[in-house]
């Protein structure tokens, strides 16, 4: 007998969206020289939220001078502890606001309100709270006696954790004592702009974060800009590139988050109910849209079989739709293009020989969905195998021994993060050793901390983000 659950959809009277939003600049929300407004919609219904300002190189421009006379003649001048009540008092109101904020993610994002109440939103708050205690604190960090700031910071950001890849980014830098002008993702700006409104409340000193909306070239005209000292941008691959192209030759610093292909490998011995937890929450997390997820799940030939009969138990009872139902566990796919790719990916598994499995579940017509999905008979040339597919599709792979499990860990471009389920410790630290991944999981999934440096190898990136090594992103050490 299947446990029906009633609708119990979280109200959304506490978010007052506003029909137009300007750009945040120099302490205001200002027009837009020139730029024209494209809509932000809800992906699991279709329904615009609002429109806001597709920023231009202008607008760039003025927000670039606001951050720098901002970081000359306010921010640079504060003692760090001043700093520090800033980013305490940004936390607390994130904290008091935080229905909002959860709210408001869930309907431009479309992720489920179960994650944005109690992960995006929390985390965000703890990046606030971490990087308050460093502000008066820098000299202790290893990084110096007398760390100093860049000056005016760049930052571009994805779609698929809005407020917390803002909060990653705007939190060490304020702390270090930058000014910021940053670009939230076009299809996810609405959290950034109430964000904006935070920092008036804060009365944050004008000019010290300012919000710029827009698209891919509002994006390059803030990495080419040359009143820029440091760009830190976290988002795709190809984009990363892009970019480390167009700094190179130029003396700004630059930090990349990109994408990732991680492995989640379990060992025979691995506890079997805790380690389909593990997967599940490494893959059908977010929708699968995460930079670390465990997209290839690395099994054991002699266990494959029970495993893979306990995960389908287990993925029949994900309950996909509304993402402002408490008891949605997986949302909406963020956006018509990111559908199309995930589809156009898992087809490319059904052509290429691999067995395709999702439970069955009732897609709501209107919106962006894809099933929770996995493939067997998946090899290593498999696109499905290679390629970062960021949505709810996981790609089986067996293997015999430990040193073939991680020979096929390492035999990816990328290199952020993976995951090891076993009962010896021994094999935790053995295997640890040699993957190459910036973030390694034992026996757990996904589990974040402000205190814990995170970032990737080979193609996933350059830079950490987070905990002391964070830190150091963000200022000139005199050593
Ligand atoms: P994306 O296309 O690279 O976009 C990321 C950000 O860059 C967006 O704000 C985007 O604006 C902007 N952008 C696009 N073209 C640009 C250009 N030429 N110059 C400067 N900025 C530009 O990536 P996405 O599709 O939004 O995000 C998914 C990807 O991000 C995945 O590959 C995922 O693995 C990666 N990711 C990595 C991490 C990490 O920490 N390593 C975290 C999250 C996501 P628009 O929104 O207007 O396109
Ligand atoms: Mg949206």
């Amino acid at each position: 007998m299947k446990f029906e659950y009633a609708p119990a959809p979280e109200s959304t009277a506490i978010v007052d969206i506003q029909s137009d939003y300007n750009l945040f600049i120099d302490g205001k929300f200002v027009p837009s020289k020139g730029g024209k407004r494209f809509a932000t919609m809800n992906p699991a219904n279709e329904q615009v939220l609002a429109k806001v300002t597709q920023g231009t190189a202008a607008d760039v421009d003025r927000a670039v001078k606001a951050a720098t006379n901002a970081y000359k003649k306010t921010w640079s001048k504060l003692p760090g502890a001043d700093r520090g009540k800033y980013l305490f008092r940004i936390a607390r109101i994130l904290q008091e606001r935080a229905r909002e904020f959860a709210v408001l993610e869930s309907m431009d994002n479309g992720k489920p309100i179960r994650e944005t109440r109690d992960t995006d939103i929390p985390l965000a708050a703890a990046h606030f709270f971490y990087h308050a205690g460093w502000a008066d604190k820098l000299e202790h960090a290893g990084l110096g006696a007398n760390p100093k700031a860049h000056g005016v910071v760049g930052q571009i950001i994805p779609w698929n954790f809005p407020l917390l890849m803002l909060a990653w980014k705007i939190a060490p830098a304020l702390a270090t004592g930058n000014t910021v002008v940053l670009k939230p993702a076009e299809t996810t700006p609405l959290t950034a702009l109430l964000f904006a409104e935070v920092c008036q409340q804060a009365e944050l000193p004008n000019g010290v974060v300012n919000i710029v909306t827009g698209d891919g070239a509002t994006g390059s005209a803030l990495v080419n800009h040359p009143g820029i000292q440091k760009i830190a941008f976290t988002g795709s691959t190809e984009v990363g590139k892009l970019i480390a192209r167009s700094v190179v030759g130029t003396k700004k610093a630059l930090t990349l988050e990109l994408g990732g292909k991680g492995a989640n490998i379990v060992f025979e011995d691995a506890p079997i109910d805790e380690t389909v937890e593990g997967i599940i929450n490494g893959i059908y997390f977010n929708q699968g849209h995460v930079c670390c997820a465990g997209s290839r799940l690395l099994v054991q030939e002699n266990i494959k079989d029970e495993l893979i009969e306990k995960l389908k138990r287990r993925m029949s009872m994900i309950r996909v739709g509304d993402p402002l139902d408490k008891n949605t566990d997986l949302g909406a796919i963020n956006s018509k293009a990111q559908l199309t790719k995930i589809q156009e990916l898992a087809q490319s598994g059904d052509t290429e020989g691999a067995e395709r499995w999702s439970p069955e579940c009732q897609l709501p017509e209107k919106g962006f969905w894809f099933p929770p999905t996995f493939f067997t008979g998946v090899s290593q040339s498999h696109r499905i195998a290679r390629e970062e597919i960021f949505g709810p599709v996981l790609s089986v792979i067996t293997f015999r021994t430990p040193s073939e499990a991680i020979e096929k860990a390492n035999n990816t471009p990328y290199g952020l993060s993976a995951g090891i389920w076993t009962d010896k410790g021994s094999r935790i630290l053995w295997s640890a050793q040699q993957l190459k991944a910036g973030v390694i999981w034992a026996n757990t999934f996904n589990k974040f901390d402000p205190a814990s440096p995170f970032g990737g190898y080979k193609e996933s990136g350059w830079g950490r983000e987070g905990g002391r090594h964070g830190l150091a992103a963000y200022l000139k050490g005199d050593m």
